[in-house]
C-alpha cells in the first residue's frame, strides 16, 4: 500500500516565544536547600483522526507502526494508517496550529498532507495527516485547530491487488516528537500509541481487533520495531488445538506476503516445512495456503491480534475452512505496548 509516509518533511516548528517574567528580587538562599523535583510535565495526548462510524477494514483497516510493507519495506512504517469509509472525515488529533498544507504527489494533486504542530510543556510535537482531500476552508497555515475538528476527507485510492481492483480511502497518521530522533527516514516519528487518550485507546483497540494487514504474521503488534533485518522469523507456540506445537513463519523481505514455515513438535523436531502464501485482505478472515515440501497443500484461515493467533487448516487437498471451527490457537512473545 502506498501510504505516503515517506519523503521529506518541513523543519520542526520553532518554540513559541518566551515572555520574560517580571523582574523580582532574587530570593535569599536558605541554609541547606533541598532540590525540589520539577512538577510532572503536562503530557501530550491525542484522539484518533478517525471516528468509529467512519472506520472500515476490507483493505486492512489499520497498518501499525513499524511494520515493513510496500514503500516502508526497508525502514518500517513511521505511523498508523487508518482505512475510512468513502467520504469519511479526517479529524485533528489534538489542539494545535496548522503548520503546512501541501500536495506532494504530482500524479495526485488533490491528495494533501496537512501538518499540525503542538507545543506541550515546552516540547514540540507534530501530527501529520497524509492523504486528505477536500481540505476544509478553515484549515489554513497558522490557523488554530481544535481536537476533533474536521480537516477534510480521507482521499480515495484505487489499485490492483492480485486480480481485483480495490478502491478504498485511507490516511497515513503520524506523530513526530522533536525530542526524539532515530531511524532512516521520518526520524522524529514515534508510535502514536504513546499518547492515546482513554477514549482513543478504547476506539483503537476496537479497530485493531479487526485489522488484518501485510506483515502481520511476523510483525503483529500495533507498535513494531522499525530497525529490523530480513529474513524475519516469528515463532508461534500452541495453546490449544490439534495443529503442530510450534509454527515458525519466516518472511523473506519487507514487502512479500509469501513466507516459509516450519512446524515443530514439543521436542523441537521439525515435522513439516514448506512455503506459506498469505492473502491479508481477504475477508472475513485473511487466508493462508501451506505448501509443504512433500505432501498436498493445505488451505486455511488465520486471525492475529497482538500476540495471539487463531489458525485453522483444511486437510491436504481439501477446500478452505469457512470459519474457525476446531481451530488451534497460538501465542508469541512480545506485547502491543512495546
Ligand atoms: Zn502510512
Amino acid at each position: 500500500m502506498a501510504c505516503g509516509g515517506g519523503g521529506s518533511s518541513p523543519a520542526a516548528p520553532s518554540p513559541a516565544a518566551t515572555i520574560p517574567a517580571a523582574t523580582t528580587p532574587a530570593p535569599t538562599p536558605g541554609p541547606s536547600p533541598t532540590p525540589t523535583p520539577a512538577p510532572p510535565a503536562a503530557t501530550f495526548t491525542i484522539d484518533l483522526p478517525i471516528s468509529a462510524g467512519d472506520a472500515v477494514n476490507d483493505f486492512g483497516g489499520v497498518n501499525p507502526f513499524g511494520v515493513h510493507l510496500a514503500d516502508h519495506g526497508v525502514d518500517g512504517h513511521p505511523g498508523w494508517d487508518f482505512q475510512y469509509r468513502i467520504g469519511g472525515l479526517v479529524r485533528a488529533a489534538a489542539d494545535g496550529t496548522v503548520q503546512s498544507i501541501a500536495a506532494p504527489e504530482a500524479q495526485r494533486p488533490n491528495r494533501f498532507v496537512v501538518q499540525v504542530s503542538h507545543q506541550v510543556s515546552g516540547r514540540n510535537y507534530r501530527t501529520v495527516y497524509f492523504g486528505v482531500e477536500n481540505v476544509r476552508s478553515a484549515i489554513v497555515v497558522n490557523a488554530s485547530i481544535s481536537r476533533g475538528a474536521v480537516i477534510g476527507e480521507a482521499a480515495v485510492l484505487s489499485q490492483v491487488i492480485g486480480t481485483a481492483q480495490r478502491t478504498y480511502a485511507t490516511i497515513h497518521f503520524q506523530v513526530d516528537d522533536f525530542s526524539y530522533s532515530g531511524g532512516l527516514t521520518n526520524q522524529n516519528a514515534v508510535s502514536p500509541a504513546l499518547f492515546l487518550s482513554a477514549g482513543a485507546l478504547a476506539l483503537f483497540t476496537t479497530l485493531w481487533n479487526d485489522a488484518a494487514y501485510s506483515g502481520e504474521p511476523t510483525e503483529p503488534f500495533w507498535s513494531n520495531p522499525r530497525d529490523v533485518t530480513f529474513p524475519m522469523t516469528r515463532r508461534w507456540t500452541r495453546q490449544r488445538g490439534d495443529l503442530a506445537e510450534i509454527i515458525e513463519l519466516t518472511r523473506p523481505n519487507g514487502t512479500s506476503n509469501d513466507y516459509s514455515y516450519r512446524m515443530l513438535d514439543a521436542a523441537g523436531a521439525v515435522i513439516e516445512s514448506g512455503t506459506a502464501q498469505t492473502a491479508p485482505f481477504e475477508r472475513p478472515f485473511p487466508t493462508i495456503d501451506l505448501s509443504p515440501t512433500s505432501g498436498g497443500s493445505r488451505r486455511g484461515l488465520y486471525d492475529i491480534v497482538n500476540n495471539s493467533m487463531r489458525l485453522v487448516l483444511g486437510a491436504a487437498g481439501a477446500s478452505r475452512p469457512t470459519g474457525f471451527t476446531n481451530e488451534s490457537s497460538y501465542t508469541t512473545t512480545g506485547s502491543a505496548s512495546m
